[in-house]
């Protein structure tokens, strides 16, 4: 796991209350990095939208997992795969003959 710098700390600390500052689209520039093209509450420099990113896509990467089990057949329910597109491979490696 990464570990971060006291300077690291100050910049993200610092990022933070410069997008405090600018809480609605006011028409001006990012108050974090100075950019013309979004607001604070969207910068890329903003902790706070890299750890709703970080957040989202650790939900949406478990969902997929159970998805992907689902649909892989993988949960076993009376000793029988289910899911919808459970695979049963041929005994023999035959593909031809799926039986
Ligand atoms: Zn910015």
């Amino acid at each position: 796991m990464q570990r971060y710098t006291v300077t690291q700390y100050l910049t993200a600390i610092n990022s933070l209350i410069d997008g405090l500052r600018q809480l609605e689209m006011d028409g001006f520039c990012c108050t974090i990095c100075g950019s013309d093209d979004h607001f604070a509450f969207e910068c890329g420099h903003n902790p706070l939208v890299a750890m709703t990113l970080c957040e989202q896509m650790a939900r949406r990467s478990s969902q997929l997992h159970d998805i992907l089990h689902h649909l892989s057949g993988y949960n076993k329910r009376f000793g029988a795969t289910t899911g919808p597109a459970k695979v049963k491979l041929p005994r023999d490696g035959n593909h031809d003959d799926p039986t």
